[in-house]
C-alpha cells in the first residue's frame, strides 16, 4: 500500500459554501453560523482509492486549500492555485451570479494548472427544488474545457453529494 499526497483548492465567491463543504467532508459537521477563514487554511483527508489497473489500494492524502472569500476571480492570487492537481469550483444555487462566476474560476485555475482537474459544486441545493437543480446541472458543464470532470448540485447542510464531490475530483487527479 502506497500514500500519496495532492493539493487541492476550494474556489468561489464568497459566502457559496467553501467552508462549509470541507468541514463537512472532513469534519462530518455543518453550522449556520458564517465560518469566516482568514488568510489560507489548509485541511489534510486521507481516502482509500482502489487503483484497478496495478490491482492495489492507494491513500490519497487530500491537503484541501480554503481561501478567504473573494467576490472578484481576478482577486485570488495565482500562487493559491500553484501545485494544486485540483480545484472544486463552488457556486451557491440561491445566488445566479456566483453561478456565473464558475467559468472564469475554471479558466483562472486551468491557466495555472493545464493538468488540473475541476469539479462544479452546485451547492446549497437544500434550499431550491429538485427540478431547478436538474437545469441548472446541465447549465453549469463545461465540458468544452480539458479540465472539466463532472457537475454535482451538493449541500453542505444535509450532506448531499459532498463525499461525491471529493471522491470524484481525487479519482481523476490520481
Ligand atoms: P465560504 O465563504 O464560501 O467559505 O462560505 P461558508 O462555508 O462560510 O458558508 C456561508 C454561509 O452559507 C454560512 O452561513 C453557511 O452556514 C451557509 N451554507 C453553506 N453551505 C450551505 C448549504 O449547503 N445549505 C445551506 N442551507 N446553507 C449553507
Ligand atoms: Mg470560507
Amino acid at each position: 500500500m502506497s500514500t500519496i499526497s495532492k493539493k487541492i483548492c476550494l474556489i468561489g465567491d464568497y459566502g457559496v459554501g467553501k467552508t462549509s463543504l470541507i468541514r463537512r467532508f472532513v469534519d462530518r459537521q455543518f453550522s449556520d453560523k458564517y465560518l469566516s477563514t482568514v488568510g489560507v487554511k489548509i485541511s489534510r483527508k486521507s481516502i482509500e482509492l482502489s487503483d484497478s489497473e496495478q490491482q492495489k489500494n492507494i491513500t490519497l492524502q487530500l491537503l484541501i486549500w480554503d481561501i478567504e472569500g473573494s467576490t472578484k476571480f481576478k482577486g485570488i492570487s495565482a500562487s493559491y492555485f500553484q501545485g494544486a492537481k485540483g480545484a472544486i469550483i463552488v457556486g451557491d444555487v440561491t445566488r445566479p451570479e456566483s453561478l456565473e462566476n464558475i467559468s472564469e474560476h475554471i479558466k483562472a485555475f486551468s491557466k495555472v494548472n493545464p493538468q488540473g482537474k475541476t469539479v462544479v459544486a452546485l451547492n446549497k441545493s437544500d434550499l431550491i427544488d429538485a427540478e431547478y437543480l436538474e437545469k441548472y446541472c446541465q447549465l453549469y458543464s463545461f465540458s468544452d474545457n480539458n479540465s472539466f470532470v463532472s457537475t454535482y448540485a451538493s449541500s453542505a447542510k444535509s450532506g448531499t453529494n459532498v463525499d461525491e464531490i471529493f471522491t470524484t475530483l481525487a479519482h481523476s487527479i490520481i
